[in-house]
């Protein structure tokens, strides 16, 4: 199994530092985040050791992600919340700190204050093709 013995997600996976634990598949654990942003915020990670999401091999992201849906439930009606936010970083510049793949599953209320809405812009004429174009090819799409 990918591990890395400086990362500390990975030791958490191994036991070797205290966290809590709350759910677990043969390839995922989820564990209350540290630093919550509300009650209940919690981190689902893979076990195995990837920086990020596009390290990993697409069946092993579908097979992690498969509990998002029943994590997120379990989280709104535990903590009450009005709603949750999936949040999932790739990279520094992105907000990623920890640099092993995880998502954060964030309850949300009325008026708490996090915020969700970034600056949206607009294509420059002609670039929203190009870009279509570009990506379509990177993706083999026909
Ligand atoms: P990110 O900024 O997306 O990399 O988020 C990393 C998250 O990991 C932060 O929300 C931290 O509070 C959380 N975190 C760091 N160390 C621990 C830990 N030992 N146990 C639980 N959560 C942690
Ligand atoms: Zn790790």
């Amino acid at each position: 199994m990918p591990r890395d013995p400086n990362c500390i997600f990975c030791k958490i996976v191994a036991g070797e530092i205290p966290t809590q634990k709350v759910f677990e598949t043969d390839c995922g654990l989820a564990f209350l985040d540290i630093g919550p942003l509300a009650d209940g915020h919690l981190l689902w990670i893979p076990k195995e050791h990837y920086e990020t999401l596009h390290e990993m091999a697409g069946e092993r992201v579908g097979s992690l992600c498969a509990p998002l849906p029943q994590l997120g439930e379990a989280v709104k009606n535990v903590t009450a919340a009005a709603g949750y936010n999936v949040l999932q970083n790739n990279g520094r510049v992105a907000g990623q700190v920890v640099n092993h793949v995880h998502f954060h599953i964030i309850p949300r209320a009325e008026g708490d204050g996090l915020g969700y809405r970034w600056p949206a812009r607009e294509y420059a004429q002609g670039r929203a093709e190009e870009l279509t174009e570009r990506l379509r090819s990177a993706l083999g799409s026909t």
